[in-house]
């Protein structure tokens, strides 16, 4: 039999196979290990993702029912259907905008219809600014006034992605004991290999270089059985934009989504471990479709200091985002006044239960940054900042995760010792 190129995981002397054992072995520590977990440490890599891009484009003689425009101002490219007169810019407010071509553009396949109207995207604008602790004092005291409440179909494309994921973690269980002046650490070593396949559906990234994709991101989900198949007459009365960003661009994000998710729901099953660390990750995204969709977005604009902050409202759910920041001062009041009056507290219940000294001081001082960084943060919360989601874990088509290999093996195991100081008093 051969000597394999396997290095052992314990000492990095070279492995040997046993046939006897069938099993590899190191003649310099005397571990021995199953083919399949040193097999794992040394995983194959991944390839490049296809997607099955759109190809219905607007043709000439679509020109009749459509009209295209492009903003001098901002660059957007715009459309909408023969009668709705556009006279102003959707994104920077321009009256500026100019006649385009239609033709080449990608045809949307579907969109999903406004159902919140132009009065409650108003409502749930002027409520924003009541109620929230951490609103920066110029959004308080000069008038919001809503410079143009504009009616936008966002361009998204949705992606069909299937993934093939193989993980192969490092794990350790650890156990203390404590024998006289020692403390003994035991650490069992374990290779744990997870590979699993699922399946995404419609995953929406937005095609809009005019809008940030935090902002997009956060007025996820949209419900798309409400969609219906794209015809210039549901344009009406709105502008919607071209998509500027083409698929191709676009599919990175989607797949990068899909990779979180794969890699969360697979961690999800390596249990019963101290400690767990990722050491090869080979996920295989297989792009599926990709179908152009429209969105509605009411877009609203607010001029503050000659900064311009961007609202959004999901056309559909009526859920809001913004780029609003947290004002600074307000959270480091708000942070520091939490953190005093939780301090004091704990020192007046320690001084009366007679339990106040330096260690218990600590934990206070800890508990106390802990509640005023929640404390703080639930303040953020509210002002529904725009994010970038993490994964894709919505997108999910239900009972599509497959968990085809699991197999946890140990290794090997090393002791440490720690002699444990005697008190000083
Ligand atoms: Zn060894
Ligand atoms: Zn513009």
């Amino acid at each position: 039999m051969n000597t394999i190129a396997y290095k052992c995981p314990c000492c990095g002397a070279p492995l040997t196979y046993s046939s006897t054992a069938n099993r590899l072995e190191c003649a310099s520590c005397g571990n021995g290990y199953d083919i399949e977990a040193i097999e794992a440490m040394h995983p194959a890599e991944g390839g490049s993702v296809q997607f099955a891009l759109p190809t219905d484009t607007f043709q000439t003689n679509d020109a009749g029912e459509m009209q295209a425009y492009v903003c001098k101002s901002c660059g957007a490219e715009l459309m909408t259907e023969e009668t709705t007169t556009a006279t102003e810019c959707p994104y920077c407010g321009s009256p500026t905008i100019l006649p385009d071509r239609i033709e080449g553009g990608v045809k949307p396949e579907l969109v999903i219809p406004f159902t919140v109207t132009k009065e409650q995207a108003q409502q749930a604008f002027n409520g924003y600014f009541k109620g929230k602790r951490l609103l920066p004092n110029i959004f308080l005291h000069t008038r919001n006034r809503i410079a143009e409440m504009r009616k936008l179909y966002v361009p998204y494309w949705l992606f069909d992605c299937d993934a093939q994921g193989s993980i192969v973690y490092d794990a350790e269980k650890r156990q203390t004991e404590r024998q006289g002046d020692w403390e003994i650490t035991r650490i069992k070593h374990y290779i744990a290999h997870r590979e699993g396949r699922m399946c995404f559906e419609s995953i929406p990234v937005d095609g809009s270089e005019k809008l940030d994709g935090r902002i997009t991101e956060s007025l996820e989900p949209y419900d798309l059985s409400a969609a219906v198949p794209f015809r210039p007459s549901v344009l009406a009365g709105a502008m919607a934009d071209h998509a500027d960003v083409d698929a191709h661009a676009c599919e990175g994000r989607a797949v990068e989504r899909v990779e979180t998710s794969i890699s969360n729901t697979l961690r999800g099953t390596v249990k019963g471990y101290t400690s767990v660390t990722e050491r090869s990750k080979n996920i295989r995204a297989e792009g599926g479709k990709v179908t152009p969709v429209l969105m509605p977005v009411w877009l609203i604009t607010t001029e503050k200091e000659d900064k311009t902050y961007t609202f959004a409202i999901n056309g559909q759910t009526g859920k809001l985002t913004c780029d609003v920041p947290a004002d600074k001062k307000k959270s480091f009041a708000w942070g520091g006044g939490v953190f005093a009056g939780v301090l004091g507290l704990s020192v007046l219940a320690m001084t009366l239960l007679d339990q106040l000294a330096s260690g218990t001081l600590l934990m206070a001082a800890i508990l106390a940054a802990v509640v005023a960084l929640i404390v703080v943060g639930c303040l953020r919360g509210q002002l529904k900042q725009a994010a970038q989601q993490s994964a894709a874990e919505n997108y999910v088509r239900e009972g599509s995760f497959d968990l085809q290999v699991s197999f946890d093996h140990f290794l090997y195991e090393t002791t440490q010792r720690r002699r444990i100081e005697t008190k000083k008093d």
